[in-house]
């Protein structure tokens, strides 16, 4: 994992084989991010998705293997007990140019996976919401 500073943002290289969830989070917390937006793209393999079932209030979850194409990563940064957490969704696609789409839990950089951080002034936490069962920002 490769970073640097641009302004206010923060540009960050993954490499092959870094997880992408632990990465992003091993970074906020070394930048001590409050609070931020982030965009990504690159390639991945062992992707996990999730889609949240409101009804359960458990995530269902799938593995792609294969190594995709990361059309898009995109979320955000707030603290979930005191500690900077992302919150990010992937659209991928492999060899037939199909996507699939979903939360991302894990996944491994293939060639590369790039990462643009704005931290936002300030801080924001995320708060259990008994109705959704979700970490919802507090704001
Ligand atoms: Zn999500």
């Amino acid at each position: 994992m490769r970073h640097i500073r641009l302004g206010p943002a923060i540009l960050l290289r993954l490499e092959t084989g870094d997880e992408i969830f632990s990465s992003v989070t091993e970074l906020a917390r070394a930048e001590g991010i409050g609070a931020a937006s982030l965009s990504g793209i690159g390639a991945a393999y062992g992707v996990v998705l999730g889609y949240y079932d409101r009804r359960t209030k458990e995530y269902t979850r799938t593995t792609v293997e294969e190594e995709v194409e990361i059309v898009s990563l995109v979320g955000n940064i707030a603290l979930k007990d005191g500690q900077p957490f992302p919150h990010m969704h992937v659209t991928i696609s492999g060899r037939d140019f199909r996507t699939m789409a979903g939360h991302l839990f894990e996944g491994r950089t293939g060639g590369t996976v790039e990462v643009v951080i704005t931290p936002l002034a300030g801080f924001v936490h995320r708060r259990k919401d008994d109705a959704t069962g979700l970490f919802l920002l507090d704001v």
